[in-house]
């Protein structure tokens, strides 16, 4: 038998070995927890307006309802097919971030990395969602200089868009949000702030998380997926940036990200 001493270092690796082994698994188990849960969010989020398709479309076929209740019906399917098709490209966007960041290979499924100037793109996504603002009583405004940086154009115009769809949404009547292209630390950034409804404190960080929603009812009513800001913050990563949050209630929020 040999002497304790001489066993002693050997326990004590083993004993080490133990306990990354049990780091590791609960770290599996932690990612099998939060891929189930998003598997059941997803199933919930998808059956609800498929549910409602159905009963209004089933209604309609069968002459159950009033020949002026018809178009009522004919919006709460429009409404809902769009919701369906939102909820379908954030949840392929993401599956397509996770994909690359579990591959490690950018350009397999986004594409080789290009020039993307930060204000032509701020600029596009002005444009593109300016009517949707005015008709909620906000006005975009777009400012700072031009910044080139080496990224994918699609992934930073989706990224620019879920903030400002976002500051849009959350916003008051005669609101503002505001758009920066502006040196941060010598890095070049990006901001989008608004004159909004602000998020909690205990919510601020909680709002990337898949599906989290400070207000489900609102999100839903504005056409939110409850995925934008995870997008945000995996697009953010995919370029190595940082993102950074500070809101305050009932005046408003502001979403950075710094890119390297
Ligand atoms: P959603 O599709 O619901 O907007 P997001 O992931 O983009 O999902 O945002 C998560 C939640 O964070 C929203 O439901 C909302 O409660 C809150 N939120 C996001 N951006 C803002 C903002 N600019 N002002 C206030 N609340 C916000």
């Amino acid at each position: 038998h040999a002497p304790y001493e001489e066993l002693e270092p050997l326990v004590s690796r083993l004993n080490e070995q133990r306990g990354e082994l049990l780091e590791r698994m609960s770290a599996i188990q932690d990612a099998d927890d939060m891929r189930r849960e998003f598997t059941a969010n997803v199933t919930h989020e998808l059956k609800t307006p498929i549910a409602s398709i159905s009963g209004a479309s089933e209604l309609i076929r069968d002459g159950i309802c009033r020949p002026e209740d018809v178009q009522g019906f004919a919006g709460r399917i429009y409404d809902d097919a769009r919701r369906l098709s939102s909820l379908v490209s954030d949840i392929l966007m993401l599956s397509k971030l996770d994909e690359t960041e579990r591959a490690g290979d950018r350009a397999s499924l986004f594409g080789p990395d290009e020039q993307v100037d930060l204000l032509v793109v701020a600029h596009d996504v002005e444009r593109r969602l300016a009517p949707k603002a005015a008709r909620m009583g906000v006005t975009l405004h777009v400012e700072g200089v031009s910044y080139v940086i080496q990224g994918n154009a699609r992934l930073l115009d989706e990224l620019v868009s879920n903030l400002v769809e976002n500051a849009i949404r959350y916003n008051r009547e005669d609101g503002h949000v505001y758009v920066w292209v502006l040196p941060h630390d010598g890095r070049p950034s990006i901001r989008v702030s608004d004159t909004g409804i602000g998020i909690p404190e205990e919510a601020q960080k909680k709002v990337f998380e898949r599906f989290y929603r400070v207000d489900k009812g609102r999100s839903r009513d504005m056409g939110g997926t409850g995925l934008g800001l995870a997008i945000v913050k995996h697009a953010a990563a995919f370029h190595d940036a940082e993102v950074s949050l500070t809101s305050k209630l009932g005046e408003g929020t502001s979403v950075t990200v710094t890119f390297p």
